[in-house]
């Protein structure tokens, strides 16, 4: 039989078991804070998380609580409204007005949006509030104001295209019975008005032609074709009326130049560097073309002996709408670029102002007539 343990004895085992419970529980107590902390954390960047998605998006987002009061406003809404969100939260009230597609601030701007309200409701599905989105939509109906005058300009561009070519017909006519006057006219006083109405209205033509290319494209159907023949063809038409301004015009080539081109193009393209030496020498002076061989194909130069141009203006000759004239299209440079390019021909502008311009086109390949 054993000896009932001393009170002693007891006591330090009752001591130890306390020790050890007391442990055990430290142990659990700190397992929970961890537990707590990291939780906390969780909590935390969820919440930071939330927060970055809010506020990098461009929309206005303001939360209400079941009150009314104002309890989250992200940084566009800020932006927005013109505040800063310390000013609002807890209050019941925002510095604007919400109509049906329009924001206006009491400090007087508007925008144009896009506003929108939803409730906010628990898990169980019981309302706690309501969030309210806005967004500026200035630039979108900017857009939309841009591409309605685009949309008008289109419309309206098919619309003088389409009187372009219902007026460039009887004009043409026209053009040849005026010239056709003026020739049965000659000796008489009248030949000069009939002269001048020729000169108008190849100018008229000159205009529509260079409309009409611009809208409706550069389209070249090459066949063989005599260049002199061309430019020969030019002095003849032009040559007349060019005199009666004071002006001279001539043509100097040694050798037949023949080359695959689109003779109503290039006829379009050498009418519009004559126009422009013409029109730089309003006191006369003379226009010389003439054809050599170039290193790669022939070379037609046209020079004048007019104003000359700027640097400005010779930098931006080519540009569609540059003009320095007063009635001016500003086409026909650009035009005469779109021509050659089809061709493969260089073109090159020597200009010095009160000296006169030389245009020159270099053709690409030799075509010369017989080789
Ligand atoms: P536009 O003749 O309608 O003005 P162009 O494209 O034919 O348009 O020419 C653009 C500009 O280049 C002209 O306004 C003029 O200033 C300049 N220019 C072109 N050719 C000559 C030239 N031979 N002499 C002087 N300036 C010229
Ligand atoms: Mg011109």
């Amino acid at each position: 039989m054993s000896e009932p343990l001393p009170d002693r004895v007891l006591l330090e085992q009752a001591i130890e078991r306390f020790n050890t419970a007391s442990s055990t529980l430290m142990n659990s107590y700190q397992t929970l804070q961890a537990q707590v902390r990291l939780l906390t954390e969780e909590v935390e960047h969820k919440k930071q998380l939330l927060n970055s998605i809010l506020d990098s998006i461009d929309v206005g987002v303001v939360y209400f609580d079941a009150d009314g009061t104002v309890q989250l406003m992200n940084r566009s809404a800020e932006g927005l409204l013109g505040i800063s969100a310390d000013r609002v939260l807890g209050t019941p009230s925002l510095p604007a007005v919400f109509s049906e597609e329009q924001v206006t601030c009491t400090d007087g701007r508007r925008f144009p949006a896009i506003i929108s309200r939803s409730a906010v409701k628990n898990q169980s599905g019981l309302p706690t509030g309501s969030v309210l989105f806005f967004q500026d939509i200035t630039r979108l109906k900017q857009l939309e104001a841009e591409n309605e005058r685009n949309r008008r300009l289109t419309a309206m561009g098919e619309l003088i295209t389409k009187i372009a070519h219902e007026i460039r017909n009887p004009l043409g006519s026209i053009e040849l019975f005026a010239s056709l006057l003026s020739k049965d006219l000659e000796g008489t006083p009248s030949a000069s008005y009939a002269g001048r109405i020729s000169n108008s209205v190849r100018h008229l033509v000159n205009t529509l032609d260079n409309m009409l290319r611009f809208s409706g494209g550069v389209r070249p159907v090459f066949a063989p074709l005599v260049l002199n023949v061309v430019l020969s063809e030019l002095i003849d038409e032009f040559r007349e009326v060019f005199l009666s301004s004071g002006i001279d015009l001539t043509l100097t080539s040694d050798e037949v130049y023949a080359l695959q081109g689109d003779r109503v193009l290039l006829r379009q393209a050498f009418i519009n560097i004559l126009l422009n030496a013409f029109q730089a020498m309003p006191d006369g002076g003379t226009i010389t073309m003439g054809i050599r061989q170039g290193e790669a194909g022939p070379v037609v130069a046209i020079r004048d002996s007019g104003t000359g141009m700027d640097q400005e203006t010779a930098s931006r000759l080519f540009e569609p709408f540059y003009s320095t004239k007063d009635r001016g299209t500003g086409l026909g440079m650009s035009i005469v670029a779109g021509i050659m390019e089809a061709h493969g021909a260089h073109i090159h502008v020597q200009s010095e102002p009160g000296a006169g311009t030389t245009v020159s086109i270099e053709f690409a390949k030799d075509h010369k007539a017989g080789s």
